[in-house]
C-alpha cells in the first residue's frame, strides 16, 4: 500500500523482517523480498529451491498447514526431468535413496505380455516417489536456509502489480499484520 509508513529500506538480498506503521498507525512486519510465491506445492516449492540456488530470495506464502502439505496424497511419479533437475540442483539425496526406478511397464493384452521398456525405447525411465515426500524435502531445503514459507495464510492479496512496489498482502488473522513487498510474484498451479 503506497500509503504505508515504512521504517527501514535497505534490502541486501535477503528477506528481512522491518518493522512500519500503517496509515492507521498499526504495528506491521513488513519482510521485503524478490520474489514472492502463492503456494507451497511443488512447483512453488522448486522455485524457491532454485531461486535461492541462483542468488535470488524468495518468501512462500501458502494456505495450509505445514503437516497438511507434507501428508497430502497426489501423485506417486516423478518423470526423468524432474529427476535429473532436482539431483542437479542437490536436492535428489532420499528420492535417490527410497525412490523407486522404473524402466517400463508390462501390458497384457490377447493373451500376451507385452513389454514397453521405457529405457530402451527412450533412454529414460519413471521414479515412484510420493509427492508428499518430495514437498518435505523441499520444505526441509528452504527451511534450512532461512527461506521463509508462511503457512497458514489465506487470502492473499497482491497490491501495486502495476507500479514498482508490488506487495503480497496476507490476510488471515495471526499473519495479518505482515506485509511483503516484492519485485515479482509468481503464481503456482492449483490442483483441487
Ligand atoms: C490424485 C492425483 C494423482 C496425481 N498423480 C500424478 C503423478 O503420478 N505424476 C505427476 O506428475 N502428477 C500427478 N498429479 C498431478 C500433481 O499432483 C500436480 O501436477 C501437482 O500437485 C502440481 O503442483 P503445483 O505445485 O503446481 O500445485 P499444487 O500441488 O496444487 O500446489 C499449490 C499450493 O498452493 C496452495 N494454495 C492454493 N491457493 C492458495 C492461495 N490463495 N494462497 C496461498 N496458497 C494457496 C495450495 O494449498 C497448494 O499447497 C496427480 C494429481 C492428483 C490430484
Amino acid at each position: 500500500m503506497a500509503s504505508d509508513q515504512w521504517f527501514g529500506n535497505s534490502f541486501a538480498g535477503k528477506p528481512s523482517a522491518l518493522y512500519a506503521r500503517s496509515k492507521e498507525g498499526a504495528p506491521q512486519v513488513v519482510q521485503r523480498t524478490q520474489v514472492g510465491i502463492v503456494g507451497a506445492g511443488p512447483a512453488g516449492l522448486f522455485l524457491s529451491c532454485l531461486l535461492a540456488r541462483a542468488g535470488i530470495e524468495s518468501v512462500v506464502i501458502e494456505d495450509r498447514s505445514r503437516s497438511h502439505v507434507e501428508t497430502r496424497v497426489r501423485a506417486g511419479v516423478l518423470e526423468q526431468g524432474s529427476v535429473d533437475l532436482l539431483t542437479e540442483a542437490g536436492l535428489g539425496q532420499r528420492l535417490q535413496r527410497e525412490g523407486l526406478c522404473h524402466e517400463g511397464i508390462g501390458i497384457r493384452f490377447g493373451g500376451q505380455d507385452h513389454r514397453i521398456d521405457f529405457r530402451a525405447l527412450t533412454g529414460k525411465a519413471i521414479t515412484v516417489y510420493a509427492q508428499h515426500e518430495l514437498v518435505k524435502d523441499l520444505i526441509a531445503d528452504r527451511l534450512a536456509a532461512g527461506g521463509p514459507i508462511h503457512f497458514e495464510v489465506s487470502d492473499v492479496a497482491v497490491e501495486g502489480l502495476a507500479g514498482d512496489r508490488p506487495v503480497l498482502r496476507p490476510i488471515r488473522l495471526a499473519l495479518a499484520n505482515l506485509l511483503i513487498p516484492l519485485a515479482t510474484v509468481a503464481g503456482v498451479s492449483l490442483v483441487p
